[in-house]
């Protein structure tokens, strides 16, 4: 029972990324988009190790997790089963300043800075291990409060900020827009998001072009990735829906 229920996952979730990857080569093709341009970050928050292994044998190669104590949990569990191929580990997720010191132990890439103080912590514990910390700007563009991010009129100031910081390495920007029915609805947030990182490299603040844009999920990315989207962050669609 069990082995027959392991081969439905692993049939069901190697469908599903097949799928989702077709959709996002169309969707590029169509908008005339090279598809190597745009990577798939597989969210595999709330899925177990069992998931994450299938995802990673039909050739996901970035997972992304929203905690840093899940992830944590996870990267030790995949370590111990050595699985053959790297995968990288992003966090997608708002980080506390309090959980800096592991986050860069853990992730390749964090997807979540919004805040000066926050970045010169993730400095601070990247210098103390000596790596450089690839990171992303997570922008906040309405005005719900709940929602983490910087905003818009204190971007140019981050970015800024992170320039001067020797250990981190900037690569660009990561929205999440608010929820609507009508995915369409989401357009104007991917587009402003891609506009601000037109403008930082207009503005040459950084010595190199901020490249990325992290933006879509699964009920939107289509529409990410026409407004310009290089990561796509899914997780339903691939996994089914989460408990
Ligand atoms: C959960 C999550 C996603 C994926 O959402 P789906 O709708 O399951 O694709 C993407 N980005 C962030 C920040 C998330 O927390």
């Amino acid at each position: 029972m069990l082995i027959f229920y392991r081969k439905f996952l692993t049939m069901k979730i190697a469908e599903a990324l097949k799928k989702v990857r077709e959709r996002i080569y169309n969707t590029a093709v169509r908008s005339g988009r090279d598809p190597q341009e745009i990577r798939l970050v597989a969210v595999t928050k709330t899925i177990d190790m069992e998931g994450i292994s299938e995802a990673i044998n039909a050739g996901v190669t970035i997972l992304g997790e929203n905690r840093v104590q899940e992830a944590q949990k996870k990267v030790i569990s995949y370590e111990l089963r050595v699985m053959g191929s790297k995968v990288e580990w992003h966090l997608i997720g708002h980080l506390q300043r309090n959980k800096a010191k592991y986050a860069v132990r853990l992730f390749d890439l964090i997807h979540t800075i919004d805040s000066v103080a926050l970045a010169e912590e993730v400095n601070k514990q990247a210098q103390k291990i000596g790596k450089v910390q690839r990171v992303l700007i997570e922008v906040k563009l309405s005005s719900e409060e709940a929602k983490h991010g910087v905003t818009e009129k204190d971007l140019i100031q981050l970015v800024e900020s992170i320039k001067g910081l020797d250990n981190l390495k900037l690569e660009g920007l990561m929205t999440m827009p608010p929820f609507f029915v009508e995915s369409e609805n989401t357009r104007p947030y991917f587009k402003r998001l891609r506009e601000l990182r037109d403008r930082i490299n207009e503005l040459q603040i950084m010595s190199y072009e901020l490249r990325e844009l992290s933006m879509g999920m699964s009920h939107d990315f289509e529409i990410a990735i026409e407004e310009g989207a290089t990561m796509v962050r899914i997780g339903t669609a691939i996994f089914g829906q989460r408990r």
